[in-house]
């Protein structure tokens, strides 16, 4: 059973909503920072753990600047990325671009910081040059095909866009080693929202023997492998969080084995986490506006699919608090819904909670990774402000929320229609 907790009293959010209006996303600085501690202890083994941030998850410079403190850099995949890790003090190679179909000033903009740059494809490597030049480490993304089972969010290698073919993979180092690069990393990520051991320490076995192929055929001694993100979290409370501690003696025991007998063991880890470290870290809060009975029974929020893609987009699972009935019996059936025009905008169907009444606040967990960074303005909706939680109880402004001129901006009204 996961603890489906929330760190904050109805009292203590009535207090925020009066400053900062609801809906708005609130993360919790103290455990982001615990779920970083977690990552590196299960990694302490290794010559070198490093944890690049997946930027995609929350691409807020505040939470970057706070996992930065925690030693880790990012993992960024777009140039906007890019630039909110510079703005946050991650520079150099503490940033990976993991990018894919990249445009010709992303790659730019990542040897200009002197990121690691890990590409995508084989045709990248002369794309790369021709447009940016070689950066002093390259890494190249390993798609295994059909060695290995995905889940329905990443699908099967085979059929995921990502990577390169084993075959291609080994071309591209020795047309890089050609180029006069000297300096090589590999990286894969091939699972997604996993919560079982096993699948990290199978890919991370296939990688490391992957290591001792291109020490064996190429003479390439890599400077780090990186298994990419993936960890999961528990959505349901019926879930166990991943075993962190599990993960990472499996990967030593599958490092000393592998390459161990290779006169390898100073090859750095790395890993690009974004969802274990902030999801589980942050929540939305939403205030309930109307209450409607017809065919179902419909509590209508002031937030909606624009502020949380999950459960539209993939039928995700977000567990549901009413704040100040926490202990109440959940003998009502609702559908949770957003004020979207779009039939799937609906945060939760026939979940059992305490019975609702307008004004309620509603908190909406897991929420901290793909949940504001997904939202979008389709129908006009604007985007909702971002709070932190600080470690000394405050709560700090790190985005505010979106305003109709904010969604103006990018238009040219005709004549002076709109104008003031
Ligand atoms: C999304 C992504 C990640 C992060 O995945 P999580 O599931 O959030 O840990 C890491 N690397 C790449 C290349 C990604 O696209």
């Amino acid at each position: 059973m996961s603890n489906k907790s929330f760190p904050l009293s109805k009292e203590q959010v009535q207090e925020i909503a009066k400053k900062y209006p609801t809906p708005f996303h609130i993360y919790d600085e103290h455990a982001i920072r615990e779920n970083i501690r977690r990552l590196k202890a299960a990694f302490a083994w290794a010559p070198e753990f490093r944890e690049h941030f997946a930027v995609k998850a929350t691409p807020n410079p505040r939470i970057i600047e706070i996992l930065k403190e925690e030693g880790a850099g990012t993992d960024c995949s777009s140039i906007a990325e890019l630039y909110l890790s510079e703005a946050a003090g991650v520079t150099g190679e503490k940033i990976m671009l993991t990018s894919n179909d990249t445009p010709a000033d992303e790659f730019r903009k990542a040897v200009e910081l002197g990121a690691i740059i890990n590409l995508d494809d084989i045709t990248h490597v002369e794309y790369l040059e021709k447009h940016a030049g070689m950066p002093s480490c390259l890494s190249f993304r390993y798609n295994p095909g059909n060695l290995i089972e995905g889940n329905d969010i990443i699908g099967k290698p085979v059929e995921a866009k990502y990577g390169l073919t084993k075959n291609q993979l080994f071309e591209a180092y020795a047309m890089a080693q050609a180029k006069g690069v000297k300096r090589f990393g590999l990286h894969t990520m091939v699972i997604s929202n996993e919560l079982r051991t096993e699948g990290f320490i199978y890919t991370a076995t296939l990688m490391f023997r992957l290591a001792t192929e291109l020490k064996e055929r190429l003479g390439i001694h890599l400077e780090f492998v990186n298994l990419g993100g993936g960890i999961g979290i528990p959505y349901l409370p019926e879930q166990e969080p991943v075993d962190l501690d599990a993960v990472g003696k499996g990967i030593h025991q599958a490092y000393e084995e592998s390459l161990g007998p290779a006169g390898l063991t100073d090859i750095a880890i790395a890993m690009e986490s974004g969802r274990a470290m902030t999801g589980p870290a942050g929540w939305l809060v939403s205030t309930v506006l109307h209450e409607k009975h017809t065919y179902k029974n419909y509590i209508g929020l002031d937030s909606c699919m624009a502020n949380l893609m999950r459960p539209a987009l993939y039928g995700a699972y977000h567990h549901i608090t009413v704040l100040g009935k926490e202990d109440a019996p959940c003998d009502h059936v609702y559908d949770v819904t957003g004020s979207l025009c779009e039939n799937n905008d609906k945060f939760a169907i026939d979940r059992r909670l305490p019975k609702i009444d307008i004004g309620d606040l509603l908190v909406l967990h897991d929420t901290g990774a793909h949940g504001h960074a997904m939202g979008f303005n389709y129908n006009g909706k604007l985007r909702s402000a971002e709070l932190l939680l600080c470690e000394n109880g405050s709560i700090e402004l790190i985005r505010r929320a979106e305003t109709l001129d904010d969604y103006f901006a990018t238009l040219k009204f005709p004549g002076s229609r709109m104008k003031g």
